[in-house]
């Protein structure tokens, strides 16, 4: 075990290196608000809730944006799934917990396919309970989440009582606002065909299981811990565009908000953290792994949500910038590794 304060400060390393606004989005602003909630580094808090996971826990986990709804449901975006593959791994390697992802119906495809090249061969839930016993295959488990609100609540008082989750972490994954509306970056309204997840978040808040939430625009789960501030300095953050008189934050808010430029990039950095608190370099999500998952996106069809294309470039910044932070990550915490 690496000594605390050397853990300190890299996790304030790690804050700041993936907090660097370079998508001009006004991040920068929602980082300095959740770090003088959190009183400490995002990154570290993040770390260590997740590292408190029971031995052998569950963790539900969801992600996924049907980035052009009004086209596709079948589209997701490229945002999201690597970073929650990462997570998935680190937390299985460390905790060997059971992973439960929910995402919509029509992006379990490219999720699973993700998650199988960050090293988890899908299962079922009683496929995972052998696999966890006896500790012979990383897995996860994808379920599919209802998309409609009467759907989705239901399914969120399910999933709580039959899972039991010990926590529940979130990544790029878009929110309802104040009147219900899923909005994206721009301001419209693209809630159709979208997973109703963020009523299970609500209801793991309510029942007191721990929450952990990445996000980088402001309408992500998680965000309603900054609201205001979303309100402020986010564009449309105050007023959207499809005029239901709200702005596109989420309501639903977390117990550890990790922010960053690109969510993928905050989940490549708990994973740095999780490794150092382990020594463990197994943990981590090296440039290897970027660069074979960011392949198996594109293979898979996810999309570069920016441009409007499939391809490696997540949320608009090159594929050797997201191979550069997961080398970045790995090299802050090579100290404790
Ligand atoms: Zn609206």
């Amino acid at each position: 075990m690496a000594d605390k304060a050397l853990i300190t400060r890299l996790d304030n390393r790690l804050d700041q290196l993936v907090n660097i606004d370079m998508g001009e989005r006004g991040v920068e602003h929602l980082f300095e608000a959740a770090r003088a909630l959190e009183g400490q580094s995002l990154i570290g808090a993040a770390a260590d809730t997740l590292m408190a996971v029971p031995e052998g826990g569950t963790v539900v986990i969801t992600t996924g944006s049907v980035s052009r709804a009004w086209i596709t449901p079948d589209l997701g975006e490229n945002d999201g799934p690597s970073g929650a593959a990462a997570i998935a791994r680190a937390l299985v390697l460390a905790r060997n917990v059971t992973c439960v992802l929910l995402c919509e119906d029509t992006l379990l495809p490219a999720i699973r396919n993700t998650c199988q090249a960050a090293g988890l061969f899908p299962v079922t839930l009683e496929q995972a309970s052998i696999a966890k016993a006896d500790k012979s295959l990383a897995t996860i488990v994808m379920l599919p989440y209802a998309t409609d609100d009467v759907g989705g609540q239901a399914q969120a008082e399910t999933l709580m009582d039959e899972l039991n989750p010990d926590l529940l972490f979130s990544t790029e994954r878009v929110g309802r606002n104040e009147f219900g509306v899923y909005h994206s970056m721009r301001g419209i309204d693209y809630g159709m065909g979208r997973a109703r997840v963020d009523l299970l978040f609500d209801l793991a808040l309510e029942r007191g299981v721990p929450v952990v939430a990445v996000g980088d625009g402001g309408n992500e789960i998680g965000m309603g811990k900054v609201a205001d501030h979303v309100k402020a300095h986010v564009p449309y953050g105050d007023a959207c565009q499809c005029g239901c008189g709200g702005g596109i934050g989420a309501v639903t808010s977390c117990d550890v908000l990790v922010t960053a430029a690109c969510s993928n990039w905050g989940c490549t950095a708990i994973a740095a953290a999780m490794a150092a608190r382990a020594s463990n370099a197994k943990l981590l999500h090296t440039p290897d792994h970027e660069a074979l998952l960011l392949d198996t996106m594109v293979a898979n069809g996810l999309i570069n949500s920016t441009h409007g294309i499939v391809d490696d470039n997540v949320d608009g910044f090159t594929r050797q910038s997201h191979i550069a932070v997961a080398e970045l990550c790995r090299s802050i915490v090579s100290r404790a590794i």
